[in-house]
């Protein structure tokens, strides 16, 4: 039986176009399952019915015309109940309903099961036969199985259809399709840059062209170019490589003879498929023939058809190699990565960037924060999307919904640049607040301080509306590094760090590395990384590369003496008095090997960070240790809901205003006050407008964010006072849904007019 299910999804993928891959899927499931008919009706969600839109068995001119409602027959029944529905004489159950046009009559026995994707109704698969029986158990076991992974690829075929459209009705129909998670908030539109962009057959998408002509000179100008690639590359290796390497350039060459391949590519362009697409159909072929065969030496021509077939094809596009891709300069760029690494932004952070698209990750994934550090509207988790159709396309990004357009018709961008320009306004307006002091309209102040580290140049930015650095994370010059950063280096940079505000604290975090920040010299491979070898965990493991970044840091602070040392995952008070002791050890052989005896050395400050939910329960005991607490709201919500910040699939329950959660920070700022001991929050949720007034209401007066959110943050301040957003806290803490909470928030933000700093627009 999985045999047979994997065989007919793998079919099934290859093909396309929906209507023609649901049509085949029908057919092979008739005959594997010996079935007299077998059915599908996709969901039209906007037209609340679901489209009949492939059958094998039942009347084939009813596919694309016959529509059944949500709440009608069968099909409707199944979609609300959203399970399978098995039935020995599908004409005798009450919610049956007649559809003369798909001519069921002789059919009795009915089975369907709901297609379904997070949450959401795509669609129903059905089997019928004209006996009357029951469907077996194993029978709807496998057509659940079956749903479960079509649900899948009717997503993806869906989105490639989308961004295969070429007409303007077809392309509204869709508009709205690509969602992912919201990473960072704003908006942003510019052209799709994808700077690890390969071009593959497998990766590329199928598209109808009628110009029959210009495809056919495309493909043989293509061929053309090929062909003098891999003579030049015989030539150049030639005698420098064993001889059947060298024999594998005569393959290629007879290959791009016009009789072999080109036959065949040139009738699927007859057929009404544009050059690239007919290649792809006709190597994918080829590829599965010599895959099939028992030779083994045939088996392995399979790659080089592939290797041919894809430089023919990047030449086909026009594609460049990765290496020779650039961002224009003066065009606006969205980023689009499989994965967003820190590296990749430092490096295209110069440009015209706008925003931010990346498959993986989630919206507290540190690709994430990271945007939100720069000030960059970003979604992610965008995994329905083809990356390929992404390239060199416009793009629309709204941060704020997660919400990705492409290929925008007028209509849609220009109301899209009318939210933009409201945005920009709304900044210029923040900006003009941003010297003023951070306190409440009832003068209360909250002290706000700098999330740094992540970015390299955003770091002076709006640093002197804050007060210090509440937290510098450490990690990313040692990932954009090939190797560990020496102390002397290490010492260069923090030095500059404190420097930078010579009289306000500045919090540096010790390496926090594990989770999803690996170092690429340092590879840790883990079944559940969130759970495991991560920051101070690792780096007690390693006291050589503690103590030569607390070296550094003591160096670094000789003669300024704003250092502050931040502890990341403390779990238990024995990590805090082993790297106490580790820090005494640095700092008596700093104290021995400074010269300079005008300069006394200076114990900083060393605090913890609380993001481990088991540290709530031991306040009282690291009180006895520390000068400072932090809490690292973006773990603690990780760690209290058992919810992977990293994971787009759970996105939707990552949650930093989940009841839990609050009660627990509360519950944090209660026991520090009590034992006297001085308390930040350093996670994003310090930087969110709704977030800084609940933080402030529960007793929080310090915060740290990164700059952008600084000046939000300061305005939103500026305009509340304590007593009113302390009733707010209390109708919150009463709330038992995430969404009750933050509605009560949107709806008062909206009530003192800062509705715009939540959503798109003024
Ligand atoms: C946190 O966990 O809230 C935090 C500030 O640290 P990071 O996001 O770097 O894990
Ligand atoms: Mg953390």
């Amino acid at each position: 039986m999985l045999t047979t299910l994997k065989g007919i999804v793998q079919e099934v993928s290859k093909i396309p176009v929906l209507e023609e891959a649901l049509a085949h899927l029908t057919k092979r499931l008739t005959s594997a399952l010996k079935v007299d008919s077998c059915s599908i009706y996709l969901a039209d969600h906007e037209k609340q019915h679901f489209l009949l839109s492939a059958t094998h068995g039942l009347e084939s001119s009813a596919v694309g015309s016959v529509s059944i409602g949500f709440s009608e027959g069968l099909i409707g029944l199944i979609g609300q109940r959203e399970e399978p529905l098995n039935i020995v004489d599908a004409q005798s159950h009450p919610r049956f309903k007649q559809y003369p046009e798909v001519k069921e009559e002789k059919y009795h026995a009915f089975l369907g099961a709901p297609i379904i994707h997070q949450r959401k109704v795509l669609g129903v698969l059905t089997l019928q036969q004209k006996k009357k029986r029951r469907f077996s158990e194993d029978e709807e076991a496998f057509l659940v199985t079956l749903s479960t992974q079509m649900a899948l690829e009717i997503v993806h075929a869906e989105t490639r259809g989308y961004l295969s459209f070429n007409d303007e009705t077809s392309r509204s129909k869709w508009q709205s399709k690509i969602s992912g998670v919201p990473g960072s908030p704003g908006l942003g539109i510019g052209i799709g840059f994808i700077p690890d962009y390969k071009v593959t057959l497998a990766g590329h998408v199928a598209r109808r062209s009628s110009n029959v002509s210009e495809e056919i000179s495309r493909y043989r100008e293509a061929v053309g170019v090929t062909r003098s690639q891999v003579d030049e590359l015989s030539h150049r290796i030639e005698g420098q490589v064993p001889s059947d390497v060298q024999a594998i350039f005569q393959i290629y060459s007879h290959l791009l003879d016009a009789n072999s391949l080109g036959h065949e590519v040139e009738a699927r362009i007859k057929e009404g498929w544009d050059a690239a697409s007919s290649l792809k159909f006709v190597v994918e072929n080829y590829i599965q023939q010599f895959r099939n065969m028992s030779d083994p030496y045939m088996q392995e021509r399979a790659v080089d058809i592939e290797d041919l077939s894809s430089r023919i094809l990047a030449n086909i596009l026009g594609a460049q190699s990765p290496s020779m891709r650039v961002v224009d300069p003066g065009k606006a760029a969205i980023l689009v990565a499989e994965e967003v690494t820190a590296s990749m932004l430092a490096e295209y952070a110069t440009t015209k960037l706008r925003g931010i698209i990346s498959v993986r990750g989630s919206n507290n994934s540190h690709a994430a924060i990271l945007a939100r550090a720069m000030g960059l509207p970003a979604v992610m988790g965008l995994s329905d999307a083809p990356l390929s159709l992404l390239d060199g396309k416009e793009i629309l990004v709204d941060g704020y919904s997660g919400e990705v357009i492409v290929s925008p018709s007028q209509s849609v961008r220009k109301e899209f640049q009318i939210l933009v320009n409201e945005e920009q306004e709304l900044s210029d307006r923040i900006l003009e607040q941003a010297h003023l002091p951070s306190v409440t309209k009832d003068k209360h102040p909250i002290s706000l301080m700098i999330n740094a580290g992540l970015s390299a140049e955003m770091e002076n930015s709006h640093f002197t509306h804050g007060e210090g650095v509440g937290l510098y994370r450490t990690e990313v010059p040692f990932m954009l590094r090939e190797r560990f950063p020496s102390e002397h280096e290490q010492s260069k940079l923090y030095r500059q760090m404190l420097e930078t505000a010579p009289n306000k604290p500045i919090t540096m975090r010790t390496l926090d590395v594990g989770g999803d920040k690996p170092l690429p010299y340092f590879p840790i491979s883990e079944e559940n990384p969130f759970l495991g070898w991560r920051g101070i965990r690792l780096t007690l493991d390693h006291p050589e590369i503690f103590l030569v970044q607390i070296r550094a840091m003591l160096r670094a602070n000789v003669g300024l003496g704003n250092l502050q040392i931040m502890l990341p995952m403390i779990t238990s008070v024995s990590e805090v008095d082993e790297s106490k002791r580790l820090i005494r050890q640095a700092f008596h052989e700093i104290s021995e090997e400074i010269e300079d005896s005008d300069h006394v050395l200076k114990m900083p400050k060393v605090g913890v960070m609380l993001e481990v939910p088991a540290v709530i329960y031991q306040i009282p005991q690291l009180a006895k240790k520390v000068d400072f607490f932090s809490v690292g709201s973006n773990d603690l919500t990780q760690y209290l809901l058992a919810v992977d910040r990293n994971n787009a699939r759970v996105s939707e329950l990552y949650d930093s205003y989940h009841p839990a959660v609050l009660r627990a920070l509360q519950a944090i700022v209660h026991q520090a006050d009590e034992h006297k001991v001085p308390i930040t929050v350093c996670g994003e949720m310090a930087g969110e407008p709704g977030g800084a007034i609940l933080l402030m209401a529960m007793g929080y007066s310090k915060l740290s964010m990164n700059s952008h959110n600084l000046l939000k943050v300061k305005w939103v301040i500026r305009s509340v006072t304590k007593d009113r957003v302390e009733e707010l806290l209390e109708t919150i803490l009463d709330c038992s849904h995430p969404s009750q909470v933050k509605e009560n928030i949107n709806i008062y933000l909206e009530s003192i007019g800062l509705g715009g700093l939540v959503r798109a627009g003024s």
